[in-house]
């Protein structure tokens, strides 16, 4: 089970301009779907999902996983940013278990769960690396392999693969598409790249950037296979 809702979601932040950020969000990702958010710089993108993670907290309005209400970081929700800030003083290998050590599992389970993402997002050979000596695109796939370990219900990324250069971004695309298809996966994805969204997405959500007006929703339904 692992069915998003937002309901009557509103974000102000409190700085001197107090901007909204998002106004009335309402949005359901049912269990398994691959939602796609796609809007230009600014629209609110990235406030929407920090809320979602629980990283942020919303002016008003309410995030429910399964009916349950969510306030707060959960262990059912993974997240992915941008910049997988993997931490430097770490090979690859001890940034992917971290959050298995935080949880106490034994030590022969990390080894093997590592082993396991490992191979899954390809970085076979560069468990001893440290993250400076590996791509961009390799980074990315590291702080994916270290979200995916602890094996969230729900799985939100803002713009993977943003950062990443053209032909590796294609590259991962499928290697998400194809990892979401084999573990079934709720998926939320930020991009405003129009391709991503449409090539990625079982649904694609356009966010408006209409500053201080409503930030309206609009769902495109795709049954693309
Ligand atoms: P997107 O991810 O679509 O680019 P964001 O969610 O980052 O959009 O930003 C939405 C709006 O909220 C923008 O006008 C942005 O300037 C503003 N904003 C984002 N973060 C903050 C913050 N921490 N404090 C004040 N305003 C913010
Ligand atoms: P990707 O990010 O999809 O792995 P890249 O173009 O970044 O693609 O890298 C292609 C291949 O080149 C990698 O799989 C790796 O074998 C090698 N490579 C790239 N960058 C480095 C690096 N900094 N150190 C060692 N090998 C690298």
């Amino acid at each position: 089970m692992s069915r998003i809702e937002i309901k009557g979601l509103n974000m102000v932040y409190q700085g001197a301009d107090k901007t909204e950020a998002l106004t009335d969000i309402n949005l359901t990702v049912e269990e398994g779907e691959f939602v796609t958010i796609l809007g230009p710089s600014g629209c609110g993108k990235s406030t929407l999902l920090e809320i979602v993670a629980g990283l942020i907290k919303q002016t008003s309005g309410t995030i429910s996983l399964d009916g349950k209400l969510l306030d707060g970081p959960s262990d059912d929700i993974g997240v992915v940013f941008q910049d997988s800030s993997l931490m430097p003083w770490r090979t690859i290998r001890k940034n992917i278990e971290f959050g298995l050590e935080i949880k106490k599992t034994p030590r022969a389970e990390i080894r093997k769960l590592v082993d396991k993402y490992i191979n899954i997002v390809g970085l076979n050979g560069f468990e001893n690396k440290y993250p400076h000596q590996l791509s961009g695109g390799m980074r990315q796939r590291a702080g994916l392999a270290r979200t995916l370990i602890n094996n969230p219900a729900v799985l939100l990324m803002d713009e993977p693969l943003g950062a990443v250069d053209h032909l590796t971004r294609l590259t991962i695309q499928d290697e998400i598409a194809a990892l979401w298809k084999k573990e079934n996966k709720t998926v939320i994805f930020i991009t405003h790249d129009v391709s991503e969204a449409v090539y990625l997405g079982t649904r694609v959500v356009l966010l408006s950037p209409r500053p201080g007006r409503v930030k309206q929703i609009f769902e495109v339904p795709y049954n693309g296979s």
